[in-house]
């Protein structure tokens, strides 16, 4: 792990060092916070965090993972009701009540957004580009690909780690200027910071994770976390 540096290039800036953070214990029982606990889930994230998974199965694993969670990120959806005919004769079913959105929070989010696209083929995709400041790690946003006309019944923010919240937050503040009834946000990993910074500032949305982690190192990392998420899709090491 690299320590940052200041942008006048001298002392190393660790922008968690000292920095209070809640126990995993504070944070497991929050309001909408949903942990994931299938066993499934389990057997592939130990694959994942694992140092020797190279970035193609690295990616494979991200891509399954996402649709696990996207899986129970829609348990809860809307359904309306449409009359249909089998080949034995009629009936009314159900389909989704209003389209879906995923905003994968790039790069890092691609590989979740492909995955939820394995269960939800039509879902629409928003990319937005949010770029954390080594120095103060504050998100900053410089690609955004939303679409003007709105018409979802839910929007799911995805990045695998949820680290400090900063852009996570930021991803959620975007979304909000759109009018989309319902926001959610998908990660992998949650630290108990990040998680908790996320459910007080925007209560109202519901969280799917598949662990929850011990903490932050100095620089904003997930102990024990993965790495970095990017990186390890894409090879750039
Ligand atoms: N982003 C990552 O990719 N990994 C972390 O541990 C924190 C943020």
């Amino acid at each position: 792990m690299t320590e940052t540096t200041t942008s006048s290039g001298g002392r190393p800036s660790l922008p968690m060092q000292g920095v209070p953070q809640p126990s995993r214990d504070k944070v497991l029982n929050l309001p909408r916070v949903h942990i994931s606990s299938h066993p499934v889930m389990a057997h592939k994230l130990t694959a994942l965090r694992d140092k020797n998974t190279q970035p193609p199965e690295f990616y494979r694993l991200v891509k399954e993972i996402g649709a696990l969670l996207a899986y129970e990120a829609t348990a809860t959806l809307a359904l309306e009701t449409v009359p249909i005919e089998t080949p034995m004769g009629p009936m009314i079913g159900e389909r989704l009540a209003g389209g879906i959105g995923v905003t994968p929070i790039l790069r890092a989010g691609l590989g979740l957004a492909e995955g939820f696209r394995e269960v939800i083929p039509d879902a629409q995709i928003w990319h937005l580009g949010l770029r954390r400041d080594e120095q103060t790690l504050e998100a900053m946003e410089y690609y955004n690909q939303l679409p003007h006309r709105v018409d979802l019944q839910v929007c799911y923010a995805v990045d695998p780690m949820l680290a400090t919240g900063g852009s996570a937050i930021d991803a959620i503040n975007v979304l909000k200027r759109r009018a989309i009834p319902r926001l959610c946000y998908v990660g992998i990993i949650a630290a108990p910071y990040g998680l908790l910074k996320l459910s007080q500032t925007h209560p109202e949305i519901e969280i799917y994770i598949a662990a929850l982690d011990e903490s932050l190192n100095d620089v904003g990392y997930i102990l024990p976390g993965l790495g970095d998420a990017g990186d390890r899709q894409f090879g750039t090491f």
